[in-house]
């Protein structure tokens, strides 16, 4: 299994001279499977440079077949996939009909359990006041699949999913492929009460990889525990490095990547909270756009 880092900022794009090193985009993470199944976690704006590299083989003749994995509908997860070339590769015959055998497949996978399904909000960021072309206006054929919390296989690759704690709910995933585990948990805020989300370590139970939310430094995330005077984030459906690795360590995962960078965190800030974060785990790696990590 090979994961890829396309977007690993949270929130809001940030491009500029201060986030080159980490990257500017929002979440996208491809992963390849050992059966050579593509799959993507989240359309974030990382997902366009990654269409543009697919364009260059299978998707750019309407051969390409991938498998598109949302954890929820926020913007920093949704807002690339209009920007996604291959959603625009196929043809149609005489009377409009998209030529099956010459477009790109995506198949698209959303919680059963949201308030508005991954089709619908798909759908209302490509309405007309948003973008010029609709959703079923693509050329690609695109099929949705809404996950209920029972596992499903991809080719020998099993992945399994569980909520978790974010504002208007989020999925969490554990992608078991050839003998490694792969766990991602985005956009998850962890407990009040001192102890590890039960679905986190469920997750992360055993995981080579570990992708957790560390948007925030304690400081940031409560900053009323500290004596500074700064609005809290509790509730807003994000978690600390700090809080990845005491949950990594419960779990028995082997490597951990801290993801969903905040806006407002520069290189040289994260470069810092990484170095620090290190003192506890010394294989902690911060996410950066571009790194790749063979399982
Ligand atoms: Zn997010
Ligand atoms: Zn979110």
């Amino acid at each position: 299994m090979i994961v890829r880092f396309w977007g690993v900022r949270g929130s809001i794009p940030v491009p500029g001279k201060e986030t080159i090193k980490y990257g500017g985009n929002t979440t996208c993470i491809e992963v390849l499977t050992s059966e050579g199944n593509l799959m993507i976690i989240d359309a974030g704006t990382g997902i366009r440079a990654l269409g543009q590299q697919l364009m260059k083989e299978d998707f750019g003749h309407g051969k390409g077949v991938c498998h598109i994995f949302f954890t929820h509908s926020h913007w920093d997860h949704i807002q690339g996939f209009p920007f996604f070339a291959p959603i625009f590769i196929g043809k149609r015959n005489k009377d409009g009909k998209v030529v099956k055998s010459s477009a790109n497949r995506l198949h698209i996978y959303g919680s059963a359990e949201s308030s508005r399904s991954i089709e619908d909000s798909l759908c209302g960021q490509m309405s007309d006041c948003y973008f010029p072309v609709s959703l079923s206006d693509l050329s690609a054929t695109i099929s949705f699949t809404y996950l209920t919390g029972k596992p499903i296989k991809i080719g020998k690759t099993k992945i399994t999913t569980l909520p978790l704690r974010h504002p208007n709910g989020c999925l969490g995933f554990r992608i078991e492929d050839n003998g490694k585990v792969l766990t991602i948990a985005t956009d998850c805020e962890h407990p009040e009460n001192g102890e590890c989300d039960p679905n986190i370590l469920a997750l992360a139970d055993n995981s080579d990889l570990f992708i957790y939310d560390g948007q925030y430094t304690p400081e940031e995330y409560d900053p009323n525990k500290f004596n500074i005077c700064l609005p809290s984030k509790k509730g807003w459906g994000h978690s600390t490095a700090e809080e990845g690795i005491k949950a990594a360590i419960k779990a028995h995962a082997k490597r951990l990547v801290i993801t969903h960078h905040e806006p407002l965190h520069s290189d040289k800030m994260l470069d810092s909270m990484e170095k620090k974060a290190k003192g506890f785990m010394p294989s902690i790696v911060f996410a950066r756009e571009g790194m790749e990590i063979v399982l």
